[in-house]
């Protein structure tokens, strides 16, 4: 794991153990019961409320924030667990001001949304510190599914599949479960191991057994699965991304780095360059260029070919950024390296976009550099022999179901996907809800 570059200009230890801690810790805290009380009593509790239709797992918000508001915590998770079992993690990385409290009626009227991930994370945190796992499984009924990958689209179907009385056995290619939660969302967004704890809380209902370090390789692994178990359910995300073909070693994958951060145990092993460049306008772009300034980078300069609307990443986000000192450069793609040493430099073309399309125009930029992280996308790296391909993801249909039958998937590796982690739990959740619907005939 880990492609960490020494190049002059590139070092670790930039900031003392004190400025780590400050700048790694919890972006958006969680609130005191008196602050959730008065937070909850905003809420209007509107009939058809819009914040549940903006939310792709259909959380009952009304609900579980009245209960909030009637002393209930407890009730209130429950609420929210049964549409979402990663309620805790969604409720700390979903984008909201995009999902539910952009839908919120006093957004919309006052620019101020109930802050229902806040309200989410209280009710609940207050059940997961009891330890309390809210499920108990149906009588077993013998059938055993096969899925691939722990992510949150593999992890939410494996946990459906158990309550109903089904064993799952999960085959993950990393020596730990947890996907993304625990390789990809930003440090700063989920801190003290809750991603970790998040799994073993899941894992308390029980039924789900797992081999870590198993990689599910070829057609010929997938077709064996689907003899030896009742159903297949491939939630494999996207492990491939796609990358520059600038011959410099100072080109990094942006996930990689970001993986290194989310698994070290002292941010001051991680080296960071003094000027940093990162080519990408998503999230992932984001998370790499505020990390980047937080691990001590003096100078981080997003680069992204097209205009600022046009960015992946929210306004909220791109905000964050500027908020924390990354520069924005629009309109540039990369060309290529000058200089050599400590004197090198990224050079930028600058496009213009006609007719929808980017042109490059004559004019072009140098920024120095000491790294570049690339965030331009990722791809299926999962090798799905016969299955239905669109646009390099799985074809599903709207239960998940592939085109070959007895498999399903669910979350980034499928075209449904917004690839949130909120849309991959809803996803398995719904394959789990449609292969225990088969396996019942
Ligand atoms: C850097 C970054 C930051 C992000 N930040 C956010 C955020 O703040 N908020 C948000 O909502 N979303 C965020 N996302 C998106 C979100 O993380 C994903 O949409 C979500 O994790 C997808 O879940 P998944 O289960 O489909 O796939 P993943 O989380 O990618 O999990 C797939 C799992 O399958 C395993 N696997 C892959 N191939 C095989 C195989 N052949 N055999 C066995 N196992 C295999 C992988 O090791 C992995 O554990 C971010 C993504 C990235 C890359
Ligand atoms: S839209 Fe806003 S005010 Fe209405 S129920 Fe949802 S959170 Fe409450």
């Amino acid at each position: 794991m880990g492609n960490s570059v020494y190049s002059p200009g590139t070092l670790p230890a930039r900031l003392t153990p004190h400025e780590y801690e400050v700048n790694f810790s919890d972006i958006n805290p969680g609130l005191s019961l008196h602050e959730a009380m008065v937070e909850a009593d905003r809420c209007y509790f509107c009939y058809d409320a819009p914040c549940v239709t903006a939310c792709p797992t259909g959380i009952d918000i009304p609900l579980f924030i009245r209960q909030i508001s009637t002393g209930t915590p407890r009730a209130a998770a429950k609420t929210i667990f049964d549409s979402n079992i990663l309620g805790g993690m969604c409720a700390r990385s979903c984008p909201t001001e995009n999902l539910c409290e952009g839908a919120c009626v006093r957004e919309v009227a006052e620019s101020e949304p109930v802050e229902i991930g806040r309200l989410q994370r209280f009710a609940t945190d207050t059940l997961m510190d009891e330890n309390i796992h809210p499920y108990k499984r149906a009588h077993e009924t013998g059938k055993i599914i096969a899925v691939i990958g722990s992510g949150p689209a593999g992890l939410a179907c494996s946990h459906r599949l158990a309550m109903h009385g089904h064993n799952v056995e999960i085959f993950e290619e990393k020596p730990f479960l947890g996907g993304l939660n625990q390789t990809g969302i930003a440090t700063y967004k989920t801190v003290n191991d809750f991603a970790q704890q998040e799994v073993e809380w899941l894992l308390k209902i029980g039924g789900i057994k797992f081999q870590l370090n198993k990689t599910v390789k070829d057609l010929e692994d997938l077709h064996k699965l689907t003899q030896d178990y009742d159903a297949v359910f491939v939630g494999a995300g996207l492990g491939d991304v796609n990358r520059l073909n600038i011959g410099s070693d100072k080109f990094q994958e942006a996930v990689t780095f970001i993986e290194e951060l989310r698994l070290a145990s002292d941010y001051g092993n991680i080296p960071i360059g003094r000027n940093v460049v990162v080519i990408g306008g998503g999230m992932t772009a984001i998370d790499a260029g505020v990390q980047s300034k937080l691990l001590g980078s003096e100078n981080v300069t997003i680069a992204y070919r097209r205009s600022r609307s046009e960015m992946g990443a929210s306004e909220h986000e791109i905000n964050l950024a500027l908020k924390n000192g990354v520069k924005l450069l629009t309109n540039a793609v990369p060309l290529g390296m000058s200089g050599d040493g400590t004197d090198e430099k990224l050079i930028l073309g600058r496009t213009e976009i006609i007719g929808g399309k980017i042109q490059q125009i004559e004019d072009t930029i140098e920024l120095p550099v000491d790294q570049v992280f690339m965030a331009i996308g990722q791809k299926l790296e999962f090798g799905p022999g016969s299955l239905a391909i669109d646009a390099g993801k799985i074809v599903v249909d709207s239960h998940g179901r592939t085109s070959v039958p007895g498999i399903w998937a669910g979350g980034d590796c499928t075209n449904l996907g917004e690839d949130l982690t909120v849309t991959a739990v809803a996803q398995g959740r719904d394959a789990a809800e449609d292969i225990h619907r088969h396996l019942s005939k």
